[in-house]
């Protein structure tokens, strides 16, 4: 089953990047010719019909995967990224980590209202990146097609503070 083939191919490192983490290391998939394939399938999968104008993806697992599956749906990419990285008018939103707070950028021009956008990211932990994504790409006046995820680590309840919009994960973790 192709789930569990993904599953197998990603490394779990503990500990990683502080005491109590356990990361998700995509590259052990990224680094396999037919892993990284199947990934694209299963990602695009609920979206071949869906007709999307562009993919948002978040700095920076969200690129990879992002721009991967916007030539596959024949979509346009954009970058969401962290502060100071874009060059030119940026849209600006920030949100709350378990210490601090954090902000993410969009390109004030990147999208049009009304484009049809999919979000992407390698993995969906507490929500809080996809959330502020979320609110940048809807204050440009975009509609979002839905939230798309390689992995989601279904304990955190990230989902819940996605509001209405549809997600799609992958692999889910319980
Ligand atoms: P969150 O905002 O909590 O949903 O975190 C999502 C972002 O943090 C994604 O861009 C992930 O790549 C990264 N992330 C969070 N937790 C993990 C984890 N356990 N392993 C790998 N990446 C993670």
């Amino acid at each position: 089953m192709t789930a569990d083939l993904l599953k197998a191919k990603i490394r779990h490192v503990p500990d990683f990047p502080k005491p109590g983490i356990l990361f998700y290391d995509i590259t052990t998939l990224l680094r396999d010719p037919a892993g990284l394939g199947l990934a694209l399938d299963a990602m695009a999968a609920p979206y071949t019909d869906a007709q999307v104008d562009l993919v948002v993806g978040m700095e920076s697992r969200g690129f990879i995967f992002g721009a991967a599956l916007a030539d596959r749906l024949k979509a346009g990419f954009v970058p969401v990224r962290k502060p100071g990285k874009l060059p030119s008018r940026c849209l600006s939103v920030s949100y709350d980590l378990e210490y601090g707070s954090d902000s993410l950028e969009i390109h004030a021009d990147a999208i049009e209202a009304g484009q049809r956008v999919l979000i992407v990211d390698d993995l969906l932990a507490t929500g809080g990146t996809a959330r502020a994504t979320i609110d940048l790409v809807s204050g440009l006046g975009a509609e979002i097609v839905a939230c798309a995820f390689l992995v989601e680590l279904t304990f955190l309840k990230g989902r819940a503070r996605l509001g209405t919009t549809p997600v799609h994960a992958v692999l889910p973790y319980d």
